[in-house]
């Protein structure tokens, strides 16, 4: 340990290499406020041959490294283990290129989603990636997670969004990759393999995006419906009508919107108590007038049909920011909500209504008096939900007992157990209820052709055993 220290302090100079106290609370703690052990050292490199000699050092001491990124993630993939370097991408800041005759963007690993959102804006372009973290999380963050959010209904996850990356492998070797065309295929799609991985099989230090038209138009409104079926029924219906506008589609459980409605202050409720679903829909057009003409005429016909009880549409952008915020105000949840334990899980489409029954039933027999809600990203089968038992003291709260029952129940209907958070340290230990044993094997062989050593974010994502 004392030797790679040595080593990188001779390499990038006394300054580069902080340690012990030197280190801030910021990097060793997670979005839920839980500390992690102190790495041996933390790195800040300020460009891509930084990163690339950190990598080659740790690898020849066979020195276990950490990527971070924004620290917003939720399955601690950036939480350091007691004897990692920890690597911090937030130096390498900044746009580099927009090319706007390719409509793309290329940035630096630590640039904040926002950043990136605002300068596409101001080059007349969307960034279509978008999700709560946005003014802390990083791009490098959320290619390595592939991001979810709120508009992959329309353009996809990170994934989706990503053209190019620049990515230094576990030996210091730099893979330069930054394609701008929507075509190319040039053999196996490199990219895609660290897209998603979250820091195990190399470092994203720069990415190209693909940016999307500027919408000139935003139509949003609440639904109250009855049921599931009928979420369901109005998701066919306004996707049929409204010629590839719909952008999202959120929908939320009453359990949710009676929480976010009477507990959080400063929300108010658009829409009466008591509906069996609510869901918050959003379409991204280029004529106000005309959109607007549209949208209205297809929640009318909604209601004509019976699809929908209820609907309030926003009249302006200040209301539609007032709608958004039911749906946003779940990161401010944990401050009225602890202890509570948290679920980001797919479900195929058709069976989510039933599902949420079936989580309902399992934790009022389970954990009595608890309370749980149901909320997400309909469309894209991500179902968000978040147990809470009042009164629980935190030492004692059963939150593995929870996971055990929930997971279990996404295990059955072979589920994902996650959606869009990804797999890092937290949800390590139920990656087989969602991937069989030969999917497992692949990864593993992916992760020892790439890293031999295993130095990339042990103990991340893969079981213990094979990722050393
Ligand atoms: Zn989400």
């Amino acid at each position: 340990m004392e030797d790679v220290i040595r080593a990188l302090e001779s390499a990038l100079g006394k300054e580069a290499v902080l340690t012990g106290d030197e280190i801030g609370a910021r990097y060793t703690t997670n979005p839920r406020g839980e500390s992690f052990p102190i790495p041996i050292a933390l790195m800040r490199p300020r460009s891509t041959g930084e990163v690339a000699t950190i990598l080659r050092i740790c690898n020849e001491h066979g020195q276990p490294v950490v990527p971070q990124g924004g620290l917003t993630g939720l399955c601690d993939g950036a939480s350091p283990r007691g004897g990692d370097v920890a690597i911090s991408l937030e130096r390498m800041s900044g746009i580099e290129e927009i090319d706007t005759a390719a409509g793309t963007l290329t940035a630096f690993a630590g640039t904040p989603l926002q950043t990136i959102q605002e300068a596409a804006q101001a080059a007349g372009f969307l960034c279509a990636l978008d999700l709560g973290a946005r003014g802390s999380c990083f791009i490098g963050g959320n290619v390595s997670t592939n991001a979810g959010g709120n508009r992959v209904l329309r353009y996809g996850m990170a994934r989706d969004l990503v053209l190019g990356l620049e990515v230094v492998l576990a030996d210091g070797t730099v893979l330069r990759s930054l394609n701008k065309m929507i075509k190319n295929n040039t053999g196996y799609d490199l990219k895609q393999l660290f897209i998603g991985s979250e820091g195990t099989l190399g470092i994203v230090t720069r990415v190209v995006l693909r940016l999307h038209p500027l919408p000139a138009s935003t139509c949003t409104a609440l639904c109250a419906l009855r049921d599931f079926d009928r979420v369901i029924e109005l998701l066919r219906h306004a996707q049929g009508r409204l010629a590839g506008t719909l952008s999202a589609f959120e929908a939320m459980w009453p359990d949710y919107y009676d929480l976010m409605t009477t507990r959080i202050p400063g929300n108010s409720a658009p829409l009466a108590a008591g509906h069996g679903l609510y869901v918050l829909l959003d379409a991204l057009g280029v004529d106000q007038a005309v959109d607007q003409e549209r949208f209205d005429a297809v929640l009318a016909s909604a209601l004509e049909k019976g699809i929908i009880e209820d609907a309030a549409i926003a009249q302006s952008e200040q209301q539609a920011a007032s709608f958004w915020k039911l749906r946003d105000s779940v990161s401010e949840m944990s401050k009225y909500w602890y202890p509570y334990v948290g679920f980001d899980v797919s479900i195929p489409v058709g069976q989510l209504g039933a599902f949420v029954e079936a989580c309902r039933a399992a934790i009022g027999a389970g954990f009595p008096g608890a309370e749980s809600v149901f909320f997400g990203h309909v469309a894209d089968s991500n179902l968000h939900a978040s147990v809470h038992l009042p009164g629980a003291d935190a030492a004692r709260f059963p939150k593995r007992e929870i996971e055990n029952t929930i997971y279990g129940l996404v295990r059955e209907r072979q589920g994902s157990i996650s959606a869009e958070h990804g797999i890092g340290m937290r949800k390590k230990p139920f990656l087989e209820y969602s991937r069989t044993p030969e999917e497992i094997r692949l990864m593993q062989t992916i992760k020892q052709a790439l890293d031999p050593k295993g130095i990339l974010n042990p103990g991340k994502i893969l079981p213990d055993s094979i990722a050393q």
